[in-house]
C-alpha cells in the first residue's frame, strides 16, 4: 500500500485549522475532486475524493483528530476494533452519506447536528438506510424537454463477498458476550446528585449484539463496500430550480434488514444567456429595428427547443411592448399544460447609417419636423 499522505496536507491546512477552516477546505476539494467534475480523469479524481473524504472525515471529529495527533495514521484506523469507546473509524461512514452532495448542506447539519442516527442505533430492529442527496445541474433546454442522464454517486454498497453480515463466509458470528446481544451497555455513575444510569452503544459489537469471529476480508467486518454507482435518471419536461426527483431504494443499505435508503436528486437550473422563467413562463428580450418598430413586421422568434414562431408586430410597436405567446412556455409537471412565451421588442437605433440612408431619413426627418411639435409635459409644461 502506497505511503499515506499527511491528512493536513491533503486538505491544505494548518495543524491549528479551526472547524470552519476545516470545512471551508473540505467543501472546496470535495468539490474538485468528485468524479463528476472530471470525467476526462476518473480514476485519479476518485482517488482524491476519497482522500479528501478520509482525511476530513478524521480531522473533523475531534476524537479522532486526537487520535490521529497521537498516533498518526495508525490512530484512527487502527482502533476501529474493540477498543474502549471504540468504532472510531469504520463504522462512521454511514454517517457521511452525503458525501457526493455537491451543496453539502445537509451533511454538514447531519455531521455536527448529531442528527438520530446514533441514537436510532439503540434499538436492535431493522434501520433504514441514509438518505442520499445528489445536486444535478442541467441546462434551461433540457429543463424545458426533458433530459435522461448518468450520474455517478458514492454510496455504500451490500458486500457481496459476505452477503453483508461482516464475516468470513463460512465462519458464524456469536452473540456478544459484553452486552449479551442487547447491543447496549449500563453504566451506572455515582454523581452530587446521586446515581445515574446511562445506557451506551457497545463498543465491542457496535450495538449490533453479535459479535463476528473471523472478519469478511473484503468489508472488513463492516457488512458494506464504499462504491461508486452509476445511476440513469429520468428528468420530466418542465422541472424547476430546487425540485427533486426521488429514486426509492437508490441510497444507502438499511441495517439488520432494513429497506435501502432513497436517493434524491435535486435539481438546478444553470442560467440561459437570453430566457429566463417565472414558473411555466418564459420571458426575453428581442431586439427589433426602428424601421420594423414604425412599420410593422412579422417577426421570426426564436422558441426554447430550438423552433421558431412568426409572430406579427403592429405598425407603431413601441420599445418596451411585451407580447405573449400562447402555451409556448414550459410545461406544468402536474397538469401537463404548457405555460407562455413573453418576449419584450426592444427598438435598436442605428449606430451607422450608409448615404443613401442617411439621405432618406433627413427627408422624412423634414416631413416629420412639418407636423406639430408634440407638447411636453413636466418641467417643459
Ligand atoms: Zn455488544
Ligand atoms: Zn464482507
Amino acid at each position: 500500500m502506497a505511503q499515506k499522505r499527511d491528512y493536513y496536507e491533503v486538505l491544505g491546512v494548518s495543524k491549528t485549522a479551526t472547524d470552519e477552516e476545516l470545512k471551508k477546505a473540505y467543501r472546496r476539494l470535495a468539490k474538485k475532486y468528485h468524479p463528476d467534475a472530471n470525467p476526462d480523469n476518473k480514476e485519479e479524481a476518485e482517488k482524491n475524493f476519497k482522500e479528501v473524504n478520509e482525511a476530513y472525515e478524521v480531522l473533523s471529529d475531534a476524537q479522532k483528530r486526537r487520535m490521529y495527533y497521537q498516533f498518526g495514521h495508525d490512530g484512527p484506523a487502527g482502533f476501529g476494533g474493540g477498543n474502549p469507546g471504540g468504532g472510531y473509524y469504520s463504522y462512521s461512514t454511514s454517517g457521511f452519506s452525503g458525501f457526493e452532495d455537491f451543496d453539502l448542506g445537509d451533511i454538514f447539519s447531519s455531521i455536527f447536528g448529531g442528527s438520530g442516527r446514533s441514537s436510532s442505533r439503540r434499538n436492535n430492529g431493522p434501520i433504514k438506510g441514509a438518505d442520499l442527496r445528489y445536486n444535478l445541474d442541467i441546462s434551461f433546454e433540457e429543463a424545458f424537454m426533458g433530459v435522461e442522464k448518468e450520474i455517478t454517486i458514492s454510496r455504500d454498497e451490500t458486500c457481496s463477498h459476505c452477503s453483508g453480515s461482516g464475516a468470513k463466509p463460512g465462519t458464524t458470528s456469536e452473540t456478544c458476550k459484553t452486552c449479551g446481544g442487547t447491543g447496549q451497555v449500563r453504566h451506572v455513575q455515582n454523581t452530587i446528585l446521586g446515581q445515574m444510569q446511562t445506557s451506551r452503544t457497545c463498543s465491542d459489537c457496535h450495538g449490533t449484539g453479535k459479535v463476528i469471529k473471523e472478519v469478511c476480508e473484503v468489508c472488513k467486518g463492516k457488512g458494506t463496500v464504499r462504491k461508486l454507482a452509476k445511476i440513469k435518471v429520468k428528468i420530466p419536461a418542465g422541472i424547476d430550480t430546487d425540485q427533486s426527483i426521488v429514486l426509492r431504494g437508490e441510497g444507502e443499505p438499511g441495517v439488520r434488514g432494513g429497506a435501502k435508503g432513497d436517493l434524491y436528486i435535486v435539481v438546478r437550473i444553470k442560467k440561459h444567456s437570453i430566457y429566463t422563467r417565472k414558473g411555466t413562463t418564459v420571458y426575453c428580450n428581442v431586439p427589433i429595428t426602428f424601421t420594423q418598430a414604425t412599420l410593422g413586421a412579422e417577426l421570426e422568434i426564436p422558441m426554447v427547443n430550438g423552433t421558431k414562431e412568426k409572430f406579427k408586430i403592429p405598425e407603431g410597436t413601441q420599445t418596451g411592448t411585451t407580447f405573449t405567446i400562447k402555451g409556448k412556455g414550459f410545461k406544468n409537471i402536474n397538469t401537463n399544460n404548457n405555460g407562455d412565451f413573453v418576449f419584450t421588442v426592444n427598438v435598436q437605433v442605428p449606430k451607422r447609417l450608409s448615404k443613401e440612408q442617411r439621405e432618406l431619413l433627413t427627408q422624412l426627418a423634414k416631413t416629420m419636423n412639418e407636423q406639430p411639435p408634440i407638447k411636453k409635459r413636466g418641467i417643459f409644461g
